[in-house]
């Protein structure tokens, strides 16, 4: 078991297995699906967030930091990930949320409480300088022996500990990996251990990634060239949706039995789905998704919304 500077291990790593998908729509093309169920590793931490927090959890203990301290919103996977990866490692946590304080707590700030952080709720305005260095200063005095971790673990660390995801599955046997997109250091981290006849493809789930992979200077431009994002699949905005991604959200549960959740994995199999419609991989693809987890912001639909 790696992380063994946690006084208990939280994650089981040997829980995320390889699935395959059996779909009509798979067999036109002679296409292989296999899904890589991070979602199982863990019920709170679970997915990629383990992976990108681990080298700063181990990087704040190093350097005698006593508290960790974060940024996100209500409904956000990597504050409760946070949360509970802080406690198992002893550490405090201080999660700064976005917006103002709500009469009722979701279901995830409860569990963030729940795993010892502090909240502190501040305005929409004031989140935008969330990687302003004298707002990060002010933060680091207020809240000292913090260290302090960027919104969604982006940075170089997270793409490392991202990169490590593909280490549990035989990753030779795929010509596509693909996942869904927030910061994109889970893009970054799989595209950087991928070889150059394999194609990587992310799907963003906010707005506004057209020209994203452009900006990216952490990768090498051979990576870049073999990564590919698809833009049109953020039904509207981060955490948007509509009864169509839950109806397919619906449809594919029942079809494979496997969860989604309708801010990331939604989204990125809805993609897939689409992208098989259309032809577009080549015949005798062999395609391994990686299904990321973030099943707990479920509970901010509606009960009657999904049927699992
Ligand atoms: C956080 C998260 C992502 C996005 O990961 P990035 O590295 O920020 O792109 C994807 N899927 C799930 C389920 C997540 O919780």
């Amino acid at each position: 078991m790696d992380f063994n500077f946690l006084h208990s291990e939280p994650m089981d790593l040997s829980a995320a297995g390889v699935e395959n998908i059996k779909l009509p729509a798979l067999n036109n093309g002679n296409i292989t699906l296999n899904v890589l169920r991070l979602d199982k590793i863990h019920p709170v931490i679970s997915g990629n967030k383990w992976f990108k927090l681990k080298y700063y959890v181990q990087d704040a203990i190093n350097n005698n930091y006593s508290h960790l301290l974060t940024f996100g919103g209500a409904y956000s996977n990597h504050i409760v990930a946070c949360a509970y990866a802080a406690t198992s490692a002893g550490l405090k946590s201080t999660g700064i949320i976005r917006g103002e304080k709500p009469k009722n707590f979701s279901a995830t700030l409860k569990d963030a409480l729940e795993h010892g952080m502090q909240l502190e709720f501040i305005t929409r305005e004031e989140y935008q300088n969330k990687h302003n260095p004298e707002f990060l200063q002010y933060l680091s005095q207020k809240y000292p022996g913090s260290y302090i971790i960027a919104e969604g673990g982006e940075g170089k660390l997270g793409f490392m500990g991202a990169s490590e995801i593909l280490n549990l599955v035989d990753k030779s046997q795929y010509s596509h990996l693909l996942c869904a997109v927030g910061t994109g250091t889970m893009l970054k981290g799989i595209a950087s251990v991928s070889t150059n006849t394999q194609q990587v493809i992310g799907i963003p789930v906010l707005k506004g990634f057209e020209k994203w992979m452009d900006q990216q200077s952490d990768i090498e431009d051979r990576v870049k060239q073999r990564t590919r994002v698809f833009t049109e699949y953020h039904f509207g905005g981060y955490a948007k949706n509509n009864t169509r991604l839950l109806a397919f959200m619906n449809e594919w549960y029942q079809s494979t039995h496997i969860p989604l959740d309708f801010v990331y994995t939604g989204k990125l199999l809805f993609a897939v789905d689409d992208l098989l419609k259309k032809n577009y991989f080549p015949r005798q693809s062999s395609l391994l998704v990686i299904h990321s987890g973030g099943l707990q912001g479920n509970r901010s639909l509606r009960e009657q919304d999904l049927i699992f």
